[in-house]
């Protein structure tokens, strides 16, 4: 299951830029999240074990990050 990028809650549906999102932050501007290693904006990505946060620069930096240690890391 996936978590909302913007509470940590669970996601029951997909924002304009098929982030994970709860109901409540469903009209939230879409989550900012850059990669650590390179700098570029990663985007959500969804994988046989869930959705992840995957580098735009793949396969030149394969980058990732889980929905839940972006969330934490970017919580205010
Ligand atoms: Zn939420
Ligand atoms: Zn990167």
């Amino acid at each position: 299951m996936d978590i909302c990028v913007h509470c940590g809650k669970f996601a029951t549906m997909y924002n304009s830029s098929d982030q994970p999102v709860c109901k409540n932050c469903f009209e939230k501007k879409p989550k900012r999240y850059s990669c650590k290693k390179c700098g570029a904006i990663m985007i959500v990505k969804k994988g046989k074990y869930g959705s992840f946060w995957g580098c735009i620069g793949y396969p030149l930096c394969d980058n990732t990050v889980s929905l839940k240690e972006a969330f934490l890391k970017t919580k205010k």
